[in-house]
C-alpha cells in the first residue's frame, strides 16, 4: 500500500501518462500507476546505486518491465526528448534540490506538460522557480503523515493570470491556494515553523547586536510577520 503522501501524488498524475519519476527510489510510485492503468508508462530515474538496485528489483518482481524502464542518472539527465514525457514527478526531497533538478535539466522538459513536485521543505524556492520559467501552479495539496507534513505543488504551462500579483512573498512562501484554504495541516505547519523562528529570535537577541544578527532578526520578523497576518 502506497504512502498517504504518494497517493495524493498519484492523484495528479492524468490516465495514460508518459511519466518519469525522478528519484524514484523503490519505484513504488510509478508501480502503483502501471497497475492501474494498462495505457500509461514511466521512466524511473536514480542517480544512487541502492535505490536503482531496488527500483530495478521492485519493477521485474511486479513483472512491469514493459511499462516501466529503470535509468540511472542525474536528475532529468535520465530523459531523452524522444521518451515523449508528458508529467514529471519529483517527491520526497527539499524545495532547493527539487528546483535545482529543473533549472539544470530544463531543456529535457520541451514535451512535459505537467509537474507534479512534492517538498518536503523549503516549497517556497520551487514556487519561486515555476513563476521564473512559465510555469502555472495549478494546485496545492498539503497533508500530515506520520507526524510530517508535506507539500504538493502541480504546474502546468502557462501564464499566471495574476496569480501572484499581489503579497508575492507571502504567497511564494505559504502557498496562494493553501493560504486561502487554511486547512488544519497548513496551521500546524505554520505555528511550529513560528514557535521555531521565534525561538531563534531570542537566541540570537541573546547572543548580541553585531550587525550580521540585526540583519538576521529583521529577516526572521519580517517572515513572523508575513505568516501570522495568515493565520
Ligand atoms: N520519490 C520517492 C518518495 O517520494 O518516496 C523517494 C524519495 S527519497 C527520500 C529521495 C530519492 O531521490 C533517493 O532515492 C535519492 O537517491 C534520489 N535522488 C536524490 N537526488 C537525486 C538526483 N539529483 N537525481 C536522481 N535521484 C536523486
Amino acid at each position: 500500500q502506497l504512502s498517504e503522501r504518494l497517493l495524493k501524488v498519484a492523484y495528479y498524475v492524468p490516465k495514460g501518462a508518459k511519466l518519469a519519476d525522478i528519484g524514484s527510489d523503490h519505484a513504488y510510485l510509478p508501480t502503483f500507476l502501471a497497475h492501474r492503468d494498462p495505457t500509461f508508462s514511466a521512466i524511473a530515474g536514480e542517480v544512487n546505486q541502492g535505490p536503482f538496485d531496488s527500483a530495478k528489483e521492485q519493477v521485474m518482481h511486479s513483472n512491469l518491465t514493459k511499462q516501466i524502464e529503470v535509468r540511472k542518472g542525474d536528475g532529468l539527465q535520465v530523459i531523452e526528448i524522444e521518451d515523449q514525457v508528458t508529467v514529471i514527478t519529483i517527491a520526497g526531497m527539499g524545495g532547493a534540490l527539487i528546483q535545482s533538478i529543473l533549472e539544470n535539466g530544463k531543456e529535457k522538459l520541451e514535451t512535459v506538460e505537467t509537474l507534479i513536485l512534492q517538498p518536503n521543505i523549503g516549497a517556497v524556492f520551487i514556487r519561486k522557480w515555476l513563476s521564473a520559467n512559465g510555469w502555472k501552479l495549478t494546485h496545492e495539496s498539503i497533508l500530515e503523515e506520520d507526524e510530517k507534513i508535506y507539500e504538493i505543488l502541480v504546474a502546468s504551462r502557462g501564464d499566471e493570470h495574476g496569480l501572484y500579483a499581489e503579497d508575492v512573498e507571502k504567497k511564494w512562501m505559504l502557498g496562494p491556494y493553501l493560504m486561502k484554504e487554511k486547512s488544519a495541516a497548513f496551521q500546524k505547519k505554520w505555528k511550529q515553523e513560528l514557535q521555531h523562528w521565534k525561538s531563534i529570535v531570542q537566541s540570537i537577541e541573546k547572543a548580541g547586536h553585531d550587525s550580521k544578527n540585526k540583519e538576521r532578526i529583521h529577516e526572521l520578523k519580517n517572515k513572523i510577520t508575513l505568516v501570522e497576518e495568515c493565520l
